[in-house]
């Protein structure tokens, strides 16, 4: 890995303290400051950035600091022994490995240990979105099942968002653009219901991937996750997928945890890459749930749309 992937700010500062012939106290705290900015310029909660820098205090022996030498010795010492949950070991020597450590834990961060669960052309899964209101939640659905469409799929949409007027017709328009087979209701008022009447017909028309795209709030409400848990309670989905903003910044692990805590959140899809947000959030969203991302939304379109790569994510988290 070279040093110009990892981005600006963090590598600079493990450049400086490399550089500096005795790493005491003030380097060293130069240096983890400099790493807080850039992952907090990033979104990653500010507790876990906290968190991550008192735990390094902790393990770099102070004697060895104030005797000012043994520099490698200290060096190695450096670690981060839990970031976001994670047991993560850091230590370096030169400019590339130091980067190179850090680029790879954050990374870690993001696999939460297991995959998510995975549906299998030819058998029925049943997948539920949900998500505040705005964070792309119908969008992603129909580049979920466009996505899958293009491999061979056969993919059905299912509006159960009977809150926003709209909604429905936005599915409608989605998935006649990508002539995907949809279900939803402009009578019927209760979620749950509807859910479960697209489900069932699109499992008699044997579609391997029945997508349920659930209704938002603009802020996280007692009255969505009830509406959350009514319409996941109805339909059993194999998979629950928590969309978020990438720019959701600070907010981003309460409101995934609020999500987990209604329904039993397996994956996480990040949208609006294509904008200015880094999408620090995304670490929290994987401590919040501990899922993994899955995809990431790069545009308006069907087909911006990509499977989630950690070392992209991460080197753009740190530049
Ligand atoms: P929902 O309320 O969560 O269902 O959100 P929508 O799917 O309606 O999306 C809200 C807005 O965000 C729409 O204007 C979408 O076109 C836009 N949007 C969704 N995903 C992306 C993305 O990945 N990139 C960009 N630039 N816009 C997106």
């Amino acid at each position: 890995m070279v040093l110009a992937q990892l981005g600006g700010s963090i590598s600079r500062a493990l450049q400086q303290m490399s550089n500096a012939t005795v790493i005491d106290e003030k380097v060293l705290n130069e240096c983890l400051n400099e790493i807080s900015r850039a992952l907090l310029q990033s979104d990653v909660q500010f507790k876990l950035v906290r968190d991550m820098q008192t735990n390094i205090k902790k393990i770099v022996n102070l004697d060895d600091l104030a005797a000012g030498h043994n520099k490698r010795k200290i060096i190695q010492q450096i670690g981060v022994d839990k970031v976001l949950g994670q047991t993560v070991l850091l230590y370096w020597e030169g400019v590339s490995p130091n980067g190179v450590a850090i680029f790879n834990e954050l990374c870690k961060i993001l696999d939460p240990g297991k995959p998510s669960f995975t549906p299998k052309k030819g058998k029925t899964s049943v997948i539920m979105f949900v998500g505040l209101q705005g964070c792309g939640k119908t969008t992603s659905c129909t580049k979920y099942a466009y996505y899958h469409q293009k491999k061979g799929w056969k993919p059905a949409l299912v509006c159960a968002d009977t809150f926003r007027a709209g909604a429905f017709d936005q599915l409608k328009q989605n998935a006649t653009k990508a002539k995907i087979p949809f279900y939803g209701s402009y009578m019927e008022s209760d979620p749950a219901t509807i859910a479960v009447e697209g489900v069932e017909r699109f499992k008699k028309e044997n579609c391997d991937l029945i997508i349920v795209d659930t209704s938002g709030r603009h802020k996280q409400e007692a009255a969505l996750f009830e509406e959350m848990r009514q319409v996941s309670e109805a339909t059993k989905p194999d998979l629950v997928i928590f969309v978020m903003d990438s720019s959701i910044g600070q907010a981003a692990f309460d409101q995934a945890q609020a999500f987990k805590k209604s329904v039993s959140v397996g994956a996480v899809i990040v949208t609006k890459m294509d904008g200015h947000a880094k999408g620090g959030g995304a670490l929290s969203a994987v401590a919040a749930t501990k899922s993994p991302v899955i995809f990431i939304g790069t545009g308006e379109h069907m087909d911006e749309f990509e499977v989630f790569d950690a070392k992209p994510f991460v080197s753009r988290l740190l530049g």
